[in-house]
C-alpha cells in the first residue's frame, strides 16, 4: 500500500487511483526563458523517480508535463533579445530537454506547450463565463470571480477573508475584486496575441494547466504535482476553475516538493541566485546532483551548497568503484535467484517508499548494501557479493535513476586506459634513454592536462581541473 502526503487533506493517504492500475500525473513544468537550475531539477528529479517507483510497484503511469512558453518574463527577456518570443521559448524548451537528459530524467509521456493548447484554453474560458464564474471587463479582460466558488482557498489553506486583506487592485485593472485572477488578458501592442471572443489576447496563468491537464488526463484525475511555491496561488487557482467548470474533484491528490534555498532563501531565476544544471552537470556529474536531491525527503527545503554536492561525489564515485571492481571480475555480471535475504531487502526497499516516497532511506539502504558488497569481496564471499550487486544495481538503483555507469563512467574509463598505455610506454622509453620521446609524451600531455609525475617509485599522473 502506497501512502502520500496529499496538500489538500493535509495528511498521508493512501494511494487509490481513480482506475485501478493507473496513474494519472500532471506535473507544472518550467516557464522557459532561461537555462533550468538547481531548484528546477529537484522537482524534475523527485517526480520521475516517483513514477519509475509507481512503476516499479506495478502501475501504469501516464505523466504530463508542461511548457509555460507564453508569459510575461519570456516577452520582457525576448524583447530584451531583439528575438521573437516563441523562438526564444522553443530554443530553451530544446536545452531543457538536453539537461533533463544529462540528469538522467526521463520524458514524461506528453510535454504540452501553452501555444498549442490556445483553442482548449478559450473553451474552458469560455465555459466558465457560460456558467456564471467568469467575467469579462470593457476592455476584453476575462477574470475569474473568486468570491463565487465556495471550495476557495482549500488547498492552501487560506482564508478569502484573511486574503482580502493584502490584496489590492492594480491601477488599470478592471478586477470586481481584488481577489478575482485573469482568465485571459487583452492584447498589449508589441505582444503575441490571439484573436478571441472577446478580442485579441492572450490566457493567464494558471488556466492553461486545467485546459491541458483536461486535454490529456481527463477533468478529474489522480497526482497534480510541483514545487510547493506553487500551492498558492496557481494550484489554488488552477482547482477553483477546473472544479467551477468540471463540477467534479479536479486531482485527487496534491504531491507539493519542498525548495531548494541558497543562503536560506528560495531559488529562483528572478532572484538571480542561480545554479544551472548544466554546470552543475560537469563539476560533480549526474549522481551526485541526484543524491543531493533524493538524500532529503521531497517535503523538506535543501540548504544548497557546493560542499554537499561535493560530498556526494565522493559517496557516488565510491559506489562506482566497487561496483566496477566487482563487474571487473566478470564478462558478463550473472542474475542471481533471489533468496529470502534479497527479498527481504526488496521488503524494506517497499516499505519505505511506500511511506511517502521517503527516499533518504531508501538511498541509506542502497549505501548499507554497498557496504556489504565490499564486505563480501573482502571476504572472497562471491555469492554474497553477487546479491547486493543485483540489488544495489539492477533492482534500485534504476528505481532512484542511480549508478547507470553505462555512460559517464565507461567513456572515463577509456581515457584512463589509454593515459595508462602512454605512461607505460615512456617509462620504457625511459628505461632506454630515449628521453626526447619520453618528454614529448609528458608535454603533449601535459598539453591536454594530464600532468605526469616521475618518483623513484614510478610515474603517477593526474588530471588538472
Ligand atoms: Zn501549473
Amino acid at each position: 500500500m502506497i501512502r502520500i502526503y496529499n496538500t489538500l487533506t493535509k495528511r498521508k493517504e493512501e494511494l487509490i487511483p481513480l482506475k485501478e492500475g493507473w496513474v494519472r500525473m500532471y506535473v507544472c513544468g518550467p516557464t522557459v526563458y532561461g537555462l533550468i537550475h538547481i531548484g528546477n531539477a529537484r522537482p524534475a528529479t523527485v517526480f520521475d523517480a516517483f513514477r519509475r517507483y509507481l512503476e516499479y510497484r506495478g502501475y501504469k503511469v501516464i505523466m504530463v508535463q508542461n511548457f509555460t512558453d507564453i508569459d510575461d518574463k519570456i516577452i520582457n527577456k525576448a524583447n530584451e533579445m531583439g528575438v521573437d518570443p516563441q523562438k526564444l521559448a522553443d530554443t530553451f524548451i530544446a536545452e531543457y530537454f538536453r539537461d533533463a537528459h544529462d540528469l538522467g530524467i526521463r520524458p514524461a509521456n506528453f510535454h504540452p506547450k501553452t501555444t498549442d493548447y490556445i483553442k482548449e484554453i478559450i473553451d474552458m474560458v469560455q465555459g466558465l463565463v457560460d456558467k456564471g464564474y467568469a467575467y469579462v471587463t470593457k476592455s476584453g479582460d476575462v477574470y475569474f470571480e473568486v468570491r463565487k466558488f465556495e471550495k476557495y482557498g482549500k488547498l492552501s489553506g487560506k482564508k478569502i477573508d484573511d486574503l482580502v486583506a493584502g490584496a489590492r487592485v492594480e491601477p488599470g485593472e478592471e478586477k470586481k475584486d481584488p481577489l478575482d485572477f485573469a482568465l485571459w488578458k487583452s492584447a498589449k501592442p508589441g505582444e503575441p496575441s490571439w484573436s478571441s471572443p472577446w478580442g485579441e489576447g492572450r490566457p493567464g496563468w494558471h488556466i492553461e494547466c486545467s485546459a491541458m491537464s483536461t486535454a490529456l488526463l481527463g477533468g478529474s484525475f489522480d497526482i497534480h504535482a510541483g514545487g510547493e511555491d506553487l500551492i498558492f496561488p496557481h494550484h489554488e487557482n488552477e482547482k477553483a476553475q477546473s472544479e467551477a467548470l468540471h463540477g467534479e474533484c479536479f486531482a485527487k491528490y496534491w504531491m507539493h516538493n519542498g525548495m531548494i534555498r541558497m543562503t536560506g532563501e528560495k531559488m529562483s531565476k528572478s532572484l538571480g541566485n542561480i545554479f544551472l544544471v548544466r554546470n552543475a552537470l560537469k563539476v560533480f556529474g549526474r549522481d551526485a546532483i541526484r543524491l543531493f536531491i533524493l538524500s532529503k525527503h521531497y517535503r523538506s527545503p535543501i540548504d544548497f551548497s557546493e560542499n554537499i554536492l561535493m560530498d556526494n561525489k565522493k559517496a557516488a564515485e565510491r559506489v562506482w568503484e566497487s561496483l566496477e571492481k566487482f563487474e571487473s571480475r566478470y564478462e558478463e555480471v550473472p542474475i542471481p535467484k533471489y533468496d529470502s535475504w534479497m527479498n527481504e531487502r526488496v521488503e524494506e526497499f517497499k516499505e519505505i517508499l511506500d511511506d511517502d516516497f521517503n527516499t533518504p532511506e531508501a538511498v541509506a539502504l542502497v549505501f548499507d548494501l554497498v557496504k556489504e558488497l565490499n564486505k563480501a569481496m573482502d571476504n572472497s564471499d562471491e555469492e554474497k557479493a553477487l546479491k547486493a550487486y543485483q540489488l544495489i544495481k539492477r533492482e534500485f538503483g534504476p528505481v532512484l535513476g542511480l549508478f547507470d555507469l553505462s555512460r559517464e563512467r565507461k567513456e572515463l574509463g577509456k581515457e584512463k586506459e589509454l593515459i595508462e598505455i602512454l605512461v607505460d610506454i615512456r617509462s620504457k622509453l625511459r628505461e632506454e634513454k630515449k628521453f626526447d620521446l619520453a618528454d614529448e609524451i609528458r608535454n603533449r600531455l601535459s598539453g591536454v592536462g594530464v600532468i605526469l609525475k616521475d618518483s623513484k617509485d614510478g610515474t603517477s599522473w593526474s588530471v588538472k581541473s
